[in-house]
């Protein structure tokens, strides 16, 4: 690789997954740039929690210490059902060592970017990616910005651009999957409520389930995939002005493969799923950090070396997907068959310490080791 180590990594697209790997090739000493089409970045909320695992990868760059300073732990979850409390989670006994953190997606990117520019790295913004080719000794890359159209030369690249990712494009790599033919709905809004704003909590509604959380003072997260789920919000909620409202549809897709030489996929470009059990921006970082070991042994040896991310990845990735979109399918509350099995189930599985344990695991991200290839 004596020609390509000169060159730069390329990270395409500065969300949580590419900030991170950008973060954690800079602090390895490998020479890395970083660009995202977007101008500024994103302001909205949309992934809350940061799980432990996330906060053990990033521990060691001092962010996971900033992550717990600006957010709030999140000690449990509550099911309720027909307007009382039918189950609850007490996450405080099984992670002692550390508990999720509620922090909106845009204060934990507003955090990877000043560490980063810490290690003297910058996003170029309004950059957007066309296409790129790879031969035997680097990447080549059609970038477009204000000054036009540029060609840049990379080592490697990984592409964290997202779901509609120009790398997986640019690749050819199928993005098989489904998508919910329901939309879910989504606000960032005003409570007044009794609930207890340290915990999550979960409604299961007749027409399928709302998803509460505390963003910071009374400002909550409500997601539900049923026609109203404003109208069924738990104990004496009432709402109020609303700040940010999305309405999207749900996919469970897994790229084909995760890249192909010099260039990988991580992040949302790779896999995505529904955010019941808060993974989508939690498996990015991961994949990202996997994705640095694995540059770094490729820079230091062949190019062959990095195929070990994409195996690894996508076996640990396809697992959390597949077990995402059941537990989707099991709490969306259709059909009606379904939903009665659903409302039994649930509340008494989570009585059961297996099945809690993992129910909290997954949560917690630590469903499966952090291994790196051997
Ligand atoms: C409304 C909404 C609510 C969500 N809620 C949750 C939640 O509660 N919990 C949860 O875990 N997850 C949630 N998610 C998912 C979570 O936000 C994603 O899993 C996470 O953002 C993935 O991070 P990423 O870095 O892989 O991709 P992204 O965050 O999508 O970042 C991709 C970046 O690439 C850039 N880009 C795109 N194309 C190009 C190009 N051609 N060239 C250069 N740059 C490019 C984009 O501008 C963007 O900045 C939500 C998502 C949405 C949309």
């Amino acid at each position: 690789m004596s020609a390509a180590t000169q060159l730069p990594v390329m990270i395409v697209g500065a969300g949580p997954t590419g900030l991170s790997a950008a973060l954690f090739l800079a602090r390895r000493g490998l020479p890395v740039r970083i660009i995202d089409a977007a101008a500024e970045p994103t302001t909205t909320s949309k992934a809350l929690l940061v799980n432990p695992r996330t906060l053990d990868i990033l521990r060691d760059s001092g962010v996971a210490r900033r992550i717990v300073g600006e957010g709030h732990a999140v000690v449990g979850a509550v099911l309720h059902r027909a307007g009382r409390q039918v189950a609850s989670i007490d996450l405080r006994g099984e992670l002692s060592a550390q508990l999720p953190i509620g922090l909106a997606q845009a204060a934990t990117e507003a955090l990877l970017t000043q560490a980063l520019a810490q290690c003297g790295v910058q996003v170029e913004r309004g950059t957007s990616l066309q296409t790129l080719h790879q031969d035997a000794q680097q990447v080549s890359l059609n970038l477009q910005s204000g000054h036009g159209n540029r060609t840049a030369h990379a080592s490697l690249v990984f592409g964290a651009d997202g779901a509609h990712s120009a790398v997986r494009h640019a690749l050819d790599i199928d993005f098989p999957g489904h998508t919910l033919a329901e939309p879910w709905l989504l606000w960032d809004l005003h409570l007044r409520t009794s609930l207890d704003p340290r915990c999550a909590h979960i409604v299961l509604a007749p027409d399928g389930f709302v998803f509460v959380m505390n963003l910071q003072a009374d400002l909550w997260r409500v997601i539900g995939n049923g026609a109203e789920p404003l109208a069924q919000l738990p104990g004496d909620s009432v709402a109020g002005q609303v700040e940010w409202q999305s309405r999207f549809h749900i996919g469970h897709r897994l790229a084909s493969r995760f890249g192909a030489g010099r260039v990988m996929l991580g992040g949302d470009a790779a896999h995505i799923h529904s955010p019941l059990g808060a993974r989508g921006m939690n498996l990015g970082i991961e994949d990202a950090w996997v994705f640095a070991e694995c540059a770094a042994r490729a820079l230091g040896g062949t190019v062959a070396q990095l195929q070990a991310y994409a195996d690894l990845r996508r076996a640990v990735d396809g697992r959390v997907v597949r077990k995402v979109a059941t537990l989707t399918r099991l709490m969306g509350g259709h059909p009606p068959v379904l939903r009665r099995l659903r409302d039994t189930l649930v509340p008494q599985a989570l009585k059961l310490a297996p099945l809690r344990g993992l129910m909290i695991r997954t949560l917690a991200g630590l469903d499966h080791p952090l291994r790196m290839p051997s």
